[in-house]
């Protein structure tokens, strides 16, 4: 996400706020953590990436995501003051949980656990071990890790993805960090499908009959619902009981901020799983193993 959308993204925050009050509490959050992430990415603009043009098109050609833990270039510093300030947000906005965000700060704050934890989520390895040694909530380590990960994320993200040729690669999983979808948007020219990474924020085009998902492509299983307007669309799929949510551009007014969607539809992820489907980031390990992904 480049820092030109997330200031529009605040902006739209803030200009929300004022047409209807208080936001939701999961939004202050979202907006508190915006800012954090943004004034670190607007850092981070001279991103030297050491992958050869051979490396790139070999991992392309292979479906393996250009970025593997090794290449991601993480400042010590600026991601141990970032994780500080985020914790600092964190226990503000969840006083029932406040003293066990602030213990999570401080075992964090050793270089050694926090590369093991970073290095864990990015490959999609569950963190379920390392949250009970640690005597943590694993929900509440994996939004910490991701919250602090995605500012230096989507600036490799933004380096990398115009290296990516759209048409060839249209895999379940992002390009650029192997991530999972959790949005989708038909592009305004034909109604061509893309997916946005859940990580990262890359955008990568992929087919409309087939479940992003689970790559199910037994059209019986899989539907979509609308709103009244025609403007959002709810993919379901009865194989992988799993769900993504969409934007026809089509039918949007201009400047939708996509990352933005994202979090403004949430009544559709809560009629989803009240329907009984889980979200579409949510991939099992042993998915991912059979992609040969972890
Ligand atoms: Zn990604
Ligand atoms: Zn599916």
């Amino acid at each position: 996400m480049s820092s030109e959308t997330e200031v529009k993204m605040l902006q739209k925050l803030d200009e929300l706020e004022q047409r209807d009050g208080k936001l939701p509490g999961f939004i202050q959050l979202y907006r508190q953590l915006l800012r954090l992430q943004s004034e670190v990415g607007s850092q981070l603009t001279t991103l030297e990436l050491n992958l050869g043009e051979d490396v790139v098109s070999d991992r392309l050609s292979q479906g393996v995501p250009l970025l593997s833990f090794e290449d991601l270039l993480l400042d010590g510093a600026q991601v141990q003051a970032l994780l500080q300030e985020i914790i600092r947000s964190v226990a503000k906005d969840t006083p029932d949980a406040s003293k066990e965000v602030e213990s999570l700060g401080n075992i964090l704050s050793d270089k050694a656990a926090l590369e093991e934890v970073v290095r864990a989520w990015y490959e999609g390895s569950s963190l379920i071990s390392i949250a009970t040694r640690h005597s943590v909530d694993g929900e509440l380590l994996s939004l910490v890790v991701a919250a602090v990960v995605k500012p230096f994320l989507s600036a490799h993200s933004e380096v990398l993805l115009p290296k990516v040729n759209q048409e060839s690669w249209r895999r379940r999983y992002c390009p650029i960090c192997g991530g999972r979808p959790d949005f989708a948007y038909l592009d305004e020219e034909r109604g061509a499908r893309w997916l946005l990474c859940s990580r990262c924020d890359a955008e990568w085009l992929f087919q409309r009959l087939e479940c992003p998902c689970c790559g199910c492509q037994d059209q019986n299983a899989l539907a979509y619902f609308t709103d009244d307007e025609g403007l959002y669309r709810l993919y379901v799929c009865a194989q992988c009981k799993r769900y993504l949510k969409a934007i026809d551009l089509r039918q949007a007014k201009p400047e939708v901020l996509l990352p933005l969607e994202r979090l403004l539809t949430f009544e559709f992820d809560i009629q989803a799983q009240e329907e009984g489907y889980r979200s579409c980031a949510e991939a099992d390990i042993d998915e991912r193993k059979e992609e040969g992904l972890s």
